[in-house]
Formats: structure tokens, C-alpha cells, sequence
């Protein structure tokens, strides 16, 4: 394994990037799940690999509608559970959550693996694992999607990161409310979901935790408004005007 030099300046993104790779060498993480994370650290330097503004505001309204949520559930994949495992616990533990394992890749090992990781960090209970997901949901263009009945199939608000543009699209049409952790305010994912946090997952999820625990002794009226004066049209807008802004910037400082 490559030695990774105190003073590098990209050590953060190299650990993490060391961690996908152990996740990918344990069946957890799935060769595709390596291309995602390369093309979200690539969008990590166009926003400065810092949280902006515009992913504060969509934390405060994903706080918001986790906590007016009646049967919210965090949907949890390979690279989620090799990355943030521990705040996905510590999530649903502070919202009521539900987890459930949902792979684009489905298969029963990768499955078990994750929901161990999960266990691991002292999850109650893990959903869609084998048998679990009995239930199917309609997608356009990946293979039709199993999801648990007492999970995403019953959810009123689902929480997912780095997932597909057609299973994010999917969710939607099925009348639920979607919050995406996507570093990539292009995609498709993005460009869908009812509130999109355009950052590092790594970054996004210990902040969000923060905020629950700050709005949980919010009124609920207090909460409907934080969610009724949010835009994610305006948010996604911000967020690519801030890429090309800073570009612009960046250029001149050559
Ligand atoms: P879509 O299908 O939504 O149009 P895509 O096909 O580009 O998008 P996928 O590979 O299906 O995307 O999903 C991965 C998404 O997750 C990408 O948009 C990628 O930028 C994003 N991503 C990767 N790593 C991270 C991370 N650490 N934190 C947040 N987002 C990430
Ligand atoms: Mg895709």
C-alpha cells in the first residue's frame, strides 16, 4: 500500500479514498461504486472541498423534513456504508429513521456485508437485506428494484446518497420525498430530488446530525416554514453559479 506523506495536501481525499478501496477489496463497495466516488471528487474541487451556502440551506430543510417526517428511511448503499456508516446510525437513532440496504447491484453477500458494517456501528435494525425486500417498485431503466415493505416501500421521506438518477426519479414518481446527498449538482439525482445537498457526503452527514439535534426542540410550524420557504430549483441554481464563479476566479489568479 502506498505510504500517503503527512504533508500532502490532498491526504484527507487520499484516506478516503484508501478507505473505498478496502471497502471494494471486501465485497462491499462495487468497481462501479469506485467510478462514482472519482467523479465526486472531481466535483469536490470545483466547490473549493468545503461546505458552501448552498448546502447549508439544503441541511436546514433536510433537517426540517427528517424531523416532520411520519415514516422517514435512509436508504444505504456500499460507498455509504464504507464512508459513513456511524453517522447513518447515529441519524436514524436522532430521527426515528429506518435503514435499509439498497443496492443498484443487488446481490445477498454485498447485502449481508453492508448491514454487518451497519450493525457494527450499533444499528437496531437493518432492512432490505435478502428475503427483506420482498416488494417491488417500478424503475424506467435499472432492473426492477426490491425494496422492503416496512422500509423504502412505506417511507414518506427517503434520505439517500450517491444513488441513480432513474431509482432517485423512481422514488419521486411514487409520491415520496427525496433528500440526495450529491456532490454533482448535475445530475440527475440532483436535478430530482425535493432537497438536494450538493456536497461531500463526508462533510454533509455530521452536519446534518448537527442540525437535527439543534431544530429537534423546534415547534413543528417552526419546522413547516424552514421547509415552505425553501427552493431547491434556487439552491441547484446557486450552487452551479458558484462552480462557474469560482472558476472565473481562479483563472484570473494564474
Ligand atoms: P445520475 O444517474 O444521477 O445522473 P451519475 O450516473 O453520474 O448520476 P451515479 O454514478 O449513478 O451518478 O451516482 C454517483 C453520484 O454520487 C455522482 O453524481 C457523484 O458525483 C456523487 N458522489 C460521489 N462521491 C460522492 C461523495 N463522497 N459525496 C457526495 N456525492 C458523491
Ligand atoms: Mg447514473
Amino acid at each position: 500500500r502506498e505510504i500517503i506523506p503527512e504533508n500532502h495536501p490532498r491526504k484527507e481525499s487520499l484516506l478516503i479514498r484508501e478507505k473505498i478501496v478496502e471497502a471494494m477489496e471486501k465485497g462491499v463497495v462495487v468497481p462501479q461504486g469506485l467510478i462514482a466516488h472519482g467523479r465526486g471528487e472531481c466535483f469536490d474541487y470545483l466547490i473549493g472541498e468545503k461546505t458552501q451556502f448552498f448546502a447549508e440551506k439544503a441541511i436546514e430543510a433536510a433537517a426540517a423534513m427528517l424531523l416532520l417526517a411520519k415514516y422517514p428511511v435512509i436508504s444505504v448503499n456500499g460507498n455509504m456504508a464504507a464512508l459513513v456508516a456511524d453517522d447513518i446510525v447515529k441519524l436514524a437513532e436522532l430521527t426515528n429513521s429506518k435503514i435499509e440496504v439498497n443496492l443498484f447491484y443487488r446481490n445477498e453477500y454485498r447485502e449481508k456485508a453492508i448491514a454487518e458494517i451497519l450493525y457494527r456501528a450499533n444499528a437496531k435494525n437493518v432492512l432490505g437485506v435478502g428475503e427483506d425486500a420482498s416488494l417491488t417498485i417500478p424503475e424506467l431503466f435499472s432492473q426492477r428494484r426490491k425494496v422492503s415493505p416496512n422500509g423504502i416501500y412505506k417511507a414518506d421521506v427517503v434520505l439517500l446518497g450517491l444513488e441513480d438518477g432513474d431509482r432517485t426519479e423512481a422514488l419521486v414518481k411514487m409520491g415520496k420525498k427525496v433528500i440526495a446527498i450529491d456532490i454533482n449538482p448535475l445530475s440527475r439525482t440532483s436535478m430530482t430530488a425535493t432537497v438536494t445537498i450538493v456536497d461531500n457526503i463526508i462533510r454533509a452527514m455530521p452536519r446534518l446530525i448537527q442540525k437535527v439535534m439543534e431544530f429537534k426542540s423546534k415547534p413543528n410550524e417552526e419546522l413547516m416554514k424552514i421547509l415552505s420557504n425553501y427552493d431547491n430549483k434556487s439552491v441547484l441554481r446557486e450552487s452551479i453559479v458558484f462552480i462557474a464563479n469560482r472558476l472565473t476566479q481562479l483563472s484570473f489568479s494564474l
